[in-house]
């Protein structure tokens, strides 16, 4: 806890200060341009990722980076409710959903033994038993192509989802939002973009070169 202490300071005394306009030019409002959909991990860092500061990605992280299908429920929504208020009050401009490499939560959902004592994430993870049927038919065996197959599928799976909510085809046929999907190697930093046409995990440097 020491470490994060002395982070506070460091940034109260020296980091801040250093962009102090910027902070003074977001005190009253936020206007970011971009929803980030991300995983908890603690390895993905979204404004490292995407060279952004504050300010510019209204952030959702939860396990797995799982977009759930739009509805109104009697729970308490908080994925959801983040979504609709980034389509709804800040009119965001992109959004991307961010799966990455050796994602805890797709590996789990092939070792339940290990969420015996997290029966909350057991349910979350449940979103994605039909993404787990289609591995199993193709790489029941295969580890490393499993954990690839199903951290990919799930972030298609949370793009299709996102067409759920309302407005969302509608801002899309009107060329007034994007919606983007990426894959994060941590190891090499390396990061792939969806292809909807190719139906491909494109690196992102090459893209537009094929
Ligand atoms: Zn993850």
């Amino acid at each position: 806890m020491d470490n994060l202490i002395k982070g506070a300071i460091k940034f109260m005394q020296e980091d801040f200060k250093e962009h102090q306009e910027l902070f003074m030019s977001l005190k009253n409002k936020q206007n970011p341009h971009t929803l980030f959909i991300g995983c908890a991990d603690s390895r993905v860092i979204p404004n490292l990722i995407t060279n952004t500061g504050p300010g510019e990605l209204f952030v959702v992280r939860n396990i797995a980076n799982i977009v759930p299908p739009y509805r109104v429920g009697n729970d308490y929504l908080a994925t959801t409710s983040a979504i609709e208020y980034a389509l709804s009050s800040l009119h965001i401009k992109n959004i991307i959903v961010c799966g990455h490499s050796n994602c805890g939560g797709c590996a789990a959902l092939y070792n339940q033994e290990a969420l015996k004592d997290a029966p909350n994430v057991k349910k979350w993870l449940m979103m994605l038993e039909p993404i787990k049927e289609d591995v199993l038919r193709f790489a029941s065996n295969d580890l490393a192509m499993r954990s690839w197959l199903t951290e990919k599928l799930n972030i298609v799976n949370s793009l299709q989802n996102l067409l759920t909510y309302p407005g969302v085809q509608k801002a899309l046929d009107e060329g007034k939002i994007e919606l983007h999907a990426w894959y994060y190697i941590i190891e090499t930093g390396e990061i792939y973009e969806y292809d909807f046409k190719a139906k491909i995990f494109v690196l992102i440097e090459n893209k537009g070169k094929k």
